[in-house]
């Protein structure tokens, strides 16, 4: 079962509805042998079409593949994307480009804010901070919180 997180800036009210984790449907079976499944996931036919190649030359699925949340390192917009990653000869996982500059996207994590509120840190990058592309501020508010699968 995954979480929904519905964050927003505590200043200025930027934010996105997050969907994070993983669905009762997504078994490795399900999400890796039938390329469309995939496809809605990642809603890319370029890494759609790779991860397929790669599974085929043995490629390995690591466990902890679901929707997590993204930014740009350049804008700092925020997306939900699927995460993955493949084990083989190289590693792989999906870059998706943000849509307004086209830089890969990173993933974040939950990291400590103030009380009753939470920042974003990058995943690859621990002392990076998100912060909000409207006013620069740094903090979210949770609105919302609950279950999907
Ligand atoms: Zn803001
Ligand atoms: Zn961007």
């Amino acid at each position: 079962m995954g979480e929904i997180h519905d964050l927003h800036c505590t200043k200025c009210g930027y934010g996105i509805k997050a969907n994070t984790g993983i669905g009762m449907l997504y078994s490795p079976e399900n999400i890796f042998k039938d390329k469309q499944f995939l496809l809605d996931l990642v809603d890319d036919t370029k890494i759609a079409d790779q991860t397929m190649d790669l599974l085929t030359k043995g490629y390995e699925i690591n466990e902890d593949y679901g929707h997590e949340i993204y930014t740009c390192p350049n804008d700092f917009y925020l997306f939900d994307k699927f995460y993955f990653q493949l084990n083989g000869s190289n590693e792989f996982e999906p870059q998706y480009p943000c849509p307004y500059c086209q830089t890969t996207l990173r993933r974040l994590t939950f990291a400590k804010g103030s009380l009753g509120a939470t920042r974003l840190k990058f995943v690859k990058e621990p002392k990076k901070y998100w912060h909000c592309p409207k006013c620069g501020n740094d903090e979210l508010n949770e609105m919302a919180f609950g279950n999907w699968d």
